[in-house]
């Protein structure tokens, strides 16, 4: 894989609410030969179908912590009880080559990346409305009805955060989405036709 050309690259952050579409988008995105996902750590249990190093690094809460104090996160959060990071020297590795560097976090580590000043495309991905985000969390079947209604708690003060990012892309028309997302990252077109 290389990318295009080797002028600097990019950070592409992507966040906003459970449910709004953020790893459909990525999963998207990353078909693209210049776009390089951030492997965050994470302390939760692994799910089927995810593989340790490419989804995530899957840690216990001392290795977590050890590189908490090792200063190896730019950023780390809680996010529903468990622990996630963002391992800096990826990212550094992979700006400097030239790569878009795709970072799918929570709206808590978005916004200590923002005030941490750390340049990048800050990309908030918000349901076309509440009723859509809760009928789309409860068919992705993943939540049981006490995390499904934490998550929309949730989900109303992460909207409020929206005008803290560059960019807010309404998740209605996943394609739509997708195009809207791939041009604020200077990608070019797909010319994929909607379905
Ligand atoms: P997040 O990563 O933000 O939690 P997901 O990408 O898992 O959200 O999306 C939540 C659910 O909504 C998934 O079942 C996904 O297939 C579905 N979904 C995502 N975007 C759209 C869209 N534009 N239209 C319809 N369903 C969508
Ligand atoms: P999941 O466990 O469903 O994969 O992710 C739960 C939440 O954690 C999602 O909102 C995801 O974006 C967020 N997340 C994943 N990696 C990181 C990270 O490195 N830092 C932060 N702050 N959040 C993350």
């Amino acid at each position: 894989m290389t990318p295009e050309s080797k002028t600097q690259g990019t950070m592409l952050l992507i966040s906003g609410p459970s449910g709004s579409g953020k790893s459909t988008i990525c999963k998207r995105l990353l078909e693209d030969s210049q776009v390089v996902f951030s492997v965050s750590a994470t302390t939760r249990t692994i799910r089927e179908g995810e593989v340790h190093g490419r989804d995530y690094f899957f840690l216990d809460k001392e290795e977590f912590r050890a590189k908490v104090e090792a200063g190896e996160f730019l950023e780390w959060a809680e996010v529903y009880g468990n622990l996630y990071g963002t391992l800096r020297e990826p990212m550094e590795n992979a700006i400097s080559e030239g790569f878009v560097y795709l970072v799918e976090i929570d709206v808590q580590g978005a916004l200590q990346l923002r005030s941490l000043g750390e340049p990048g495309l800050y990309v908030f991905i918000a349901p076309p409305s509440f009723e859509v985000l809760e009928a789309r969390l409860r068919g992705r079947g993943s939540e049981s009805e006490e995390t499904l209604k934490r998550r929309l708690g949730k989900a109303e003060d992460e909207y409020r955060e929206r005008h803290r990012y560059h960019h807010v892309v309404i998740n209605d028309d996943l394609e739509d989405a997708i195009q809207e997302v791939r041009t604020i990252a200077g990608l070019p077109e797909t010319g994929s036709a909607k379905s």
